[in-house]
């Protein structure tokens, strides 16, 4: 059993961007790989050689370079959507690990700039391609560290709770048979539709653009 102090230890140290790119759904579960002896200390690229070194010096092992298979080290980023194109599809706000982004379905999305991680998590749903990654001319400091686990762990605790509520409202299967008038395989089709046809427009908007 791992002391989980050590896993708040390694955690203070990681940048809690929750970008992914270590391999793990987020700072917190990395830090439990460490602490577990299962993941090396070289996998986090915003942390860069800085927090290889602070890793190594708080689990007294040797410094390694940036495994640069995971990413490289670079200047913090952040997200801007091109909210002309934006077909507000609500994708990019479910991929955010930090609710950065606002904006409601079928309505343009914004990201909020001081909460942007820079992770770049929301750029491969978009399905029309209109959020980019930006100079966000400024550096990631501690205290956005802070406030980017806080936000996580509470997204976490929402997603779960929903989660929950989800599991509670759904019929038994064996008991409850499908109606097929109603019900999430229809909910489904139609958002399906309603993003292929949201997509047609903006592709024809684009076009008629160039
Ligand atoms: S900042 Fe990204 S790469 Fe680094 S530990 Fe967190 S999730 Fe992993
Ligand atoms: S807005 Fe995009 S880049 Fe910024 S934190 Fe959210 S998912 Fe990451
Ligand atoms: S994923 Fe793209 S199109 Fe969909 S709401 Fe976000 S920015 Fe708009």
């Amino acid at each position: 059993m791992i002391d989980s102090t050590l896993i708040d230890r390694i955690d203070a140290l990681l940048p809690q961007t929750q970008c992914t790119q270590c391999g793990y759904e987020g700072c917190r579960p990395y830090a439990q790989a460490i602490a577990e002896g299962a993941a090396s200390i070289d996998r986090c690229p915003p942390g860069g050689d800085e927090g290889i070194a602070a890793l190594a010096a708080l689990l007294s092992v040797p410094v390694l370079p940036l495994d640069t298979t995971r990413g490289v080290h670079g200047p913090l980023l952040t997200a801007m959507i091109d909210e002309a194109h934006c077909i507000g599809c609500t994708l990019c706000i479910q991929a955010c690990p930090v609710d950065a982004i606002v904006g409601a379905n079928k309505r343009m999305h914004t990201v909020l700039a001081d909460l942007c991680t820079g992770c770049d998590l929301c750029m491969p749903p978009c399905p029309v391609d209109c959020i980019s990654m930006v100079p966000a001319d400024r550096s990631w400091t501690p205290d956005d560290a802070r406030r980017s686990r806080q936000r996580h762990q509470a997204r976490a605790a929402r997603l779960a709770a929903s989660n929950l509520t989800l599991m509670a409202d759904a019929p038994a299967a064996d008991t409850a048979p499908v109606d097929a008038s109603r019900g999430a395989p229809h909910d489904a089709e139609r958002k399906r539709n309603a993003v292929e046809s949201a997509l047609a427009r903006a592709r024809a908007r684009r076009a008629g653009g160039k």
